[in-house]
């Protein structure tokens, strides 16, 4: 049978396939893409290889616990320099090895140990057996193999019972003869580190490292070199390139949104069969891409913080703001009304409830993510307290919360 397309003009498809595409390579713009290419990370990179050097050298590495907002690299150098320290273990038959669990979808030490052994033992099932077995299963695989294993758990501080694995994976190296165990950990969250227990924290945080925000002009030139790859030759206006890497540096010096940015002005710019991405696309990118962006950010918060934000979306959604006292906006809320929601929604749905000081931490939290904005209110109101504002929309933040509380 042959099976080149025929293309048939009375079908619906035949003349969508035939149009030539704005994108070379649509994948390479997508967050998930790992570029090989980390301009501006150089540093930690060169300081995260120094460590893992040790391991090739047959040695225990140092834990490395690094933490920076989202879209800062993270992901994308660790991915990178495991690669890179992977491929150098085989081809010298060096005694490192890697694996790369993202704990948001292994989201305890079970799963966790379960992702790690199911990457050395990809034909073994290891659903039903004990964490006490898979454990023991693991160190034998190390110490067979004399591997000293860099395990690195992204968005570790979604593990439910983190003291429990961390503590775990660090005493097994007093059994361990010939081989080791080291942890890379890796969190969005910047205020995460400081909420660990002390005995956790020492363990991880052997050497720490900050990826800070990327400015503008570092993003024009990360999106410059993306865009080689991912769009046809002078598609993009260079005009275009500057306001997505602008609006991207303004909002949060993240890297994604700007890549996203580029993605979904691709996209408008195609469907509406432009043959060039322009300021105007990057415009009409940036709602639905702020939403999109909005949403896993929402989806990356300890459900802690989901529930002081969602109180803050539920007193807006029913309108409980501070107008009826003062006039002013709408959606101004007393930050004592915000905890009394909290405290309320948090006991119905037999959570533990956090003391006034923890969700006084929390709701800093959420303004450093741009999720809401505070202000002290003049003396006279209630004496003087914090007021709190919802940054997006009460009604999508109230459902999507609602979304990813109903799946815990
Ligand atoms: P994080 O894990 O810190 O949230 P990621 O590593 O997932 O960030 O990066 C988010 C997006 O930004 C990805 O698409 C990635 O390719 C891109 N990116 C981040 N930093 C750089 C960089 N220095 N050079 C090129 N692309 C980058
Ligand atoms: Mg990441």
């Amino acid at each position: 049978m042959d099976h080149t397309l025929n293309y048939n003009a009375n079908n619906i498809f035949s003349g969508l396939l035939q149009k030539p595409s704005l994108f070379k390579d649509r994948n390479a713009i997508t967050p998930h893409f790992t570029p090989s290419n980390l301009p501006f990370r150089e540093k930690q990179i060169s300081e995260i290889s120094f460590s893992l050097r040790s391991a090739l050298q047959g040695k225990k590495s140092d834990n490395i616990f690094i933490y920076g907002k989202v879209g800062t690299g993270k992901t994308s150098c660790a991915k990178f320099v495991l690669q890179q320290c992977q491929d150098f273990s085989m081809q010298n038959n060096a005694p490192a090895e890697t694996v790369y669990v993202n704990c948001r979808t292994y989201n305890s030490k079970y799963k966790v140990l379960q992702s790690v052994l199911r990457n050395f033992f990809p034909e073994d099932n290891f659903m039903g057996f004990s964490a006490s077995f898979l454990f023991e299963k693991l160190l034998d695989y190390s110490e067979k193999n004399k591997k000293h294993l860099i395990v690195a758990l992204d968005e570790i501080d979604k593990v439910k019972d983190l003291d429990d694995l961390v503590y775990s994976l660090t005493r097994a190296n007093d059994e361990l003869q010939n081989s080791s165990i080291s942890i890379l950990g890796i969190s969005n969250n910047l205020m995460f580190k400081d909420r660990l227990d002390s005995r956790t924290k020492s363990a991880l945080c052997e050497q720490e490292m900050v990826f800070p925000p990327y400015n503008a002009k570092e993003l024009k030139q990360i999106l410059g070199e993306r865009i080689l790859v991912a769009f046809q030759e002078n598609v993009v206006d260079a005009s275009a390139i500057n306001l997505a890497a602008a609006i991207a540096a303004q909002e949060s010096g993240d890297a994604r949104t700007a890549v996203m940015l580029l993605l979904r002005a691709g996209e408008l710019a195609e469907k509406s069969g432009s043959l060039k991405v322009t300021d105007l696309d990057i415009i009409k990118a940036k709602r639905k891409v702020e939403e999109e962006i909005i949403f896993s950010m929402i989806s990356t918060l300890p459900m802690q913080e989901q529930l002081v934000l969602f109180s803050v979306a539920s007193l807006s959604v029913n309108k409980k703001g501070v107008k009826r006292i003062t006039g002013m906006g709408e959606n101004i809320l007393f930050s004592g009304d915000v905890y009394e929601e909290y405290v309320r929604i948090a006991s119905s749905l037999k959570e533990s409830v956090v003391s006034a000081r923890w969700y006084r931490e929390y709701i800093s939290e959420l303004e450093t993510y741009g999720l809401i904005t505070t202000t002290q209110s003049g003396k006279g109101i209630r004496g003087s307290t914090r007021l709190i504002k919802l940054a997006y929309d009460a009604e999508k933040i109230f459902e999507t919360i609602k979304k990813e509380l109903m799946k815990e």
